[in-house]
């Protein structure tokens, strides 16, 4: 089997370089050790359009990266636009932030139909296409147009939220339609899988039987597969990083004080002015943990182009600096706020000398950052994980403090307790957590989506449909004729 990975962006494993998001980080281990074929966009537009060849071509261990130059006159309204200003908002929960035109849902099509131009050079008698994220939701359907007949499937990093909030996105009903064309859906959590068919069954009237739909494209499977960490590697990375510039001056500069870390891209569906209330309120509430903690807060920018990223970017500046400017001290300061990104090497050293991880997202795809904090955490004197109940993680990391980001009150209370928790309960719950992530390591869940993917392909062969065609209809499925409440 040929593995031929599709994603927006293709990362470099450049050790030194902080990681672009959860999706890289999961992705460069499996497509180093398994010899995929990971395939994104160069980030170059190609401004003549004439162009689908791969702008280059290169190793990454038994694996190759190859990226394509997207046409620029539509990458705009395919990332910042329909992908990050209409899908992201929508799978995030946030409908509010929907802002988008007829023209970037066309570019987003665009720039899918051409993906699948460029991805046919790779269509051998063994490959298996497995497409990544929202930004490719129709990109299955793009290949079977193109009559590709090998398994496809697709990966949903983010979470897939209510009906009601999925029905907020304009074309929704041709997007989810398109999604069809691919052999295997998966899912973070079940809960998204089953946001998903609820969406088939009040909007197309369809329903999963053993966990499949057919349409008019064949049968489509959908699963969950909880994406995970390489545990041991990180723990390793941790211990090394203890000699590491960065690591030492932040240890050294606690003096003796109890530190939390937030890390998080710089996105308004990880909750961060709620975090930092919730630290400021703590401070209010027990004034007596003054100097001895802090918060250390790394807020890597992110889409810096899109007006919503902008404006969270200047309200959580403005609120850091008025909660400093209220409890800081000539000789402390609160909270500790950078705007830049780390290399992992670093950052699992700063996870190792944080008492208490907070990863309080409003609503996440899984939250990597949670199960790394617990990875590199010192097993004889763990720290202690705060975890919001709409991360994708607390569904496997309930032994963690779980907390609901929309209590300020709640949450200051629990990073309190977080702070003050005696080293048996530390250990305990470390423990229960690590056992957990070892159960989900990323190679499973490479390996296991793969699998199902194989399986899934008993179905009956697979046809071509309109591409922008109404919602899929049922088909004669094993030789029975069909109605829309199963096959
Ligand atoms: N990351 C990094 N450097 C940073 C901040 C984050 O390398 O300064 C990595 C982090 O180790 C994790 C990923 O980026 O692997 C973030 O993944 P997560 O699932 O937590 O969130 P996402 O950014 O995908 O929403």
């Amino acid at each position: 089997m040929s593995v031929v990975v599709v994603s927006n962006r293709v990362a470099r494993a450049k050790t030194d370089e902080p990681i672009a998001g959860g999706l890289a980080s999961a992705l460069i281990p499996v497509v180093k050790e398994s010899g995929a074929i990971w395939v994104g966009s160069s980030g170059h537009g190609d401004a003549a359009q004439m162009r689908e060849s791969f702008a280059k071509i290169e190793a990454l261990g038994k694996g190759a990266l190859a990226t394509v130059d997207l046409p620029a006159k539509h990458y705009r309204g395919y990332y910042e636009g329909f992908a990050n200003s209409a899908l992201w908002p929508a799978l995030h929960s946030r409908p509010d932030l929907i802002q988008v035109t007829a023209d970037e849902y066309a570019s987003y099509r665009e720039v899918n139909a051409f993906m699948a131009r460029a991805l046919l050079r790779f269509n051998g008698p063994d490959a298996t296409f497995w497409v990544q994220d929202y930004h490719f939701l129709t990109l299955g359907a793009e290949l079977r147009r193109l009559r590709v007949g090998r398994p496809i499937g697709f990966f949903l990093h983010t979470p897939w939220a209510e009906r009601s909030t999925i029905a907020a996105v304009p074309h929704h009903a041709d997007l989810v339609s398109a999604m069809l064309g691919y052999d295997l859906i998966g899912f973070q959590t079940d809960d998204d899988r089953r946001n998903f068919e609820d969406y088939l069954h009040y909007e197309f009237g369809m329903s999963a039987v053993d966990g499949a739909v057919a349409s008019a494209y064949g049968l489509t499977r959908l699963a969950t597969f909880p994406i995970g960490i390489d545990v041991d590697e990180f723990a390793s990375r941790a211990t090394k990083a203890v000699t590491r510039a960065d690591v030492a001056r932040l240890r050294a500069s606690l003096q003796g004080a109890k530190l939390a870390l937030g890390v998080d891209r710089l996105d308004y569906s990880k909750g961060l002015p709620n975090r930092i209330r919730a630290f400021d309120r703590m401070l209010d509430l027990q004034p007596e943990l003054k100097r001895g903690v802090a918060l250390l807060q790394v807020a890597v920018p992110s889409r810096g182009n899109i007006r919503a990223y902008r404006e969270l970017k200047a309200d959580l500046a403005a609120l850091v600096g008025e909660v400093n400017g209220r409890h800081g001290e000539v000789d402390w300061i609160p909270i500790r706020y950078l705007n830049k990104g780390f290399a992992q090497s670093t950052l699992a050293g700063f996870y190792r000398v944080a008492h208490v991880g907070l990863v309080t997202p409003l609503h996440d795809g899984m939250n990597l950052v949670a199960k790394e904090y617990v990875a590199a955490q010192n097993p004889f004197d763990p720290g202690v994980l705060v975890l919001s109940s709409f991360a994708g993680a607390a569904k496997e990391l309930d032994a963690a403090l779980l907390v609901n980001p929309h209590d300020i009150d709640g949450m200051a209370r629990q990073t309190a307790s977080a702070f003050a928790m005696r080293l048996e309960e530390r250990r305990e719950r470390w423990q229960t957590l690590v056992a957990k992530l070892r159960r989900s390591s990323v190679q499973n869940w490479f390996a296991s989506f793969l699998h199902a993917l194989t399986e899934t392909r008993h179905a009956p062969p697979r046809l071509a449909a309109s591409r922008n065609g109404a919602a899929p209809i049922l088909v004669d499925i094993g030789g029975t004729a069909r109605t829309a409440q199963g096959y």
